[in-house]
């Protein structure tokens, strides 16, 4: 039998050979602290070795997946180390959710100039300097970054700055040069954006989100490939500072992923606004000719069009970054980028998880989140819900209208032949939005027939992504529309939409 000196860490990486030539048996104490771990020998003469540790967690990338994931460990007693080559918070909050909320921000501030001559102010705009905005953005992230770096030390969790890769199940190497060992890993390292060959990004004329969120100057023209809820944020924001946009989508509405009848919303509000939209439209090639960039667009008959443009934008989504993670020395095949998960996100190896967009679920930032705690939970011996179900996930686009939606859309229940009853109230039926000028906009439930159990919503118009989440509460607490339709709600206000809508399912709403 192998001695160890008291009191000495023997993480697996330092036996002398590969830690399945013994005959050990890990013992699952988890969320007590890695330095309590010992050695014992049972009655049939088998090691048990509790190995040692340098931490109960390691996680690898620190946005919203992995610096949730560590605090939430944190709060579980689990001694936790968080490695990070970039930035603390990730995209989300460097690069994606936060730096285009306050470009959106400043973007409707600044658009909500031209309505206030109309209510007798007089105004004169001699310009701006986008440069600004621009800087406001990037300060906004650093704040909210040095948040993190804040949290991270209040909860004692160790941040780790380097690059990591995974050497075995334990262990993790940083930066080619320090190992570290862990009870337990997350694998948190996000995405990129996703490339397509006709359109290599080079951040100069061609665009990732990236380099869309760094301009420092805008453009004339710009063609968002993509009308995503990234392509349309961009289109919002970029249209309101006064860029000429194309927006181009392969599928046949905008918002793919949204209810056709939301989206229906949000495409005649952009066409108000001068967008030009082409859905069913695939972008084939580009050729760069002195300042401009030519396009080709081809419509699903074949027409073809050509649009001069100064910049483009590829945002046709994200590819998972689990290349050069060493997963082959641990067994881990991913699929088309993905690692695959089961249940609590665990991989096949079962000390790894992984969380985020790393893996085949929604890429949001509050999933990543939520599949952090739930994997950080069931490590520490609660009993949280095995995986998310997506019928519960928020999603949200920050355009003007918003939107808010969760659950199946109306055509997603015909695909899959479900059944169902519905009903749709229209903003303007609430009179806080004819108040503020934002009557555009509606909202749409659907529920099981028989049970009035709902089954999904879709919100279009202002603030649709707050007050989805009434909406979200009733379904997730398995209430019924009468229990909305029943409660008071503030008059005026937009969340007497959400009380109409569930009136209107239950065959009485008083504002249509
Ligand atoms: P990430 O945030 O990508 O973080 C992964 C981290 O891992 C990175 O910091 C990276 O540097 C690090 N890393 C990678 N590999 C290694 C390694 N080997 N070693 C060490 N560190 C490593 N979502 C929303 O919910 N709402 C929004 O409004 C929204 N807006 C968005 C706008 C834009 C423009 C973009 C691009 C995305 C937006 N998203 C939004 C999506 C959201 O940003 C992501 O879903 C979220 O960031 C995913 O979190 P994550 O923790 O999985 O990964």
């Amino acid at each position: 039998m192998m001695k160890k000196k008291a009191g000495s860490r023997f993480p697996a990486s330092r036996f002398p050979f590969p830690i399945s030539h013994f005959h050990i048996v890990r013992k699952e104490i988890v969320g007590i602290s890695s330095k309590k771990h010992s050695e014992t020998t049972t009655s049939k003469g088998a090691i048990f070795m509790e190995q040692i540790f340098d931490f109960d967690l390691l996680i690898i990338g620190s946005g919203t997946g992995g610096y949730v994931a560590a605090i939430r460990a944190s709060q579980l007693g689990l001694k936790t180390a968080v490695v990070e080559k970039d930035k603390p918070g990730g995209v989300c909050l460097n690069w994606g959710c936060i730096p285009s909320k306050s470009l959106i921000h400043q973007a409707e501030t600044y658009g909500s100039i031209h309505g206030l001559e109309k209510m007798g102010l007089k105004v004169d705009v001699s310009g701006f300097d986008y440069c600004k905005v621009y800087k406001k953005s990037r300060k906004t992230s650093e704040t909210l970054s040095r948040g993190i770096t804040y949290l991270l030390n209040k909860n004692n969790i160790e941040f780790i700055k380097g690059e990591a890769k995974i050497v075995r199940n334990h262990e993790i190497i940083v930066n080619g040069e320090k190992k570290i060992t862990g009870k337990n890993i997350i694998v948190a390292t996000g995405s990129r954006a996703r490339e397509i060959p006709s359109f290599p990004i080079d951040e100069d004329t061609v665009l990732s989100s990236t380099g869309a969120l760094m301009m420092q100057e805008l453009p004339e023209t710009m063609l968002i490939l993509g009308a995503g809820a990234i392509g349309v944020e961009f289109a919002h924001i970029f249209n309101a500072f006064g860029v000429k946009i194309h927006l181009v989508e392969m599928l046949d509405q905008i918002l793919p992923l949204e209810d056709a009848e939301t989206a229906a919303v949000l495409n005649r509000e952009f066409r108000k606004r001068k967008i030009k939209i082409y859905t069913g439209t695939k972008a084939s090639s580009m050729e760069k000719k002195d300042d401009v960039i030519e396009v080709v667009l081809e419509a699903k008959d074949g027409k073809q069009k050509i649009v001069e443009v100064e910049k483009i934008l590829v945002a046709v989504g994200r590819t998972p970054n689990s290349e050069n993670l060493g997963l082959e020395n641990v067994g881990i095949k991913t699929d088309r980028g993905f690692i695959p998960v089961g249940d609590y996100y665990k991989t096949v190896v079962p000390e790894i998880f992984a969380v985020g967009d790393v893996i085949e679920s929604s890429q949001l930032a509050h999933v990543a989140s939520k599949e952090g705690e739930i994997a950080v939970e069931y490590m520490a011996g609660l009993k949280p819900e095995s995986r998310i179900d997506p019928d519960t996930i928020p999603g949200a686009v920050y355009c003007e209208p918003q939107v808010g939606s969760f659950g199946p859309t109306e055509s997603k229940l015909q695909e899959t032949e479900v059944k169902y009853e519905k009903f749709v109230f229209p903003y303007r039926g609430a009179g806080k939005s004819v108040a503020i000028e934002k009557p555009a906009g509606l909202a749409k439930v659907l529920v099981n027939p028989d049970t009035h159990e709902i089954l999904g919503a879709s919100v279009v118009g202002a603030e649709a992504t707050e007050i989805i989440h009434e909406l979200l509460l009733a379904k997730s607490a398995k209430l019924l529309p009468r229990d909305i339709a029943e409660m008071i709600h503030a008059h005026p206000t937009l969340s007497e939409v959400n009380m109409e809508l569930m009136r209107g399912i239950e065959g009485w709403a008083i504002h249509v």
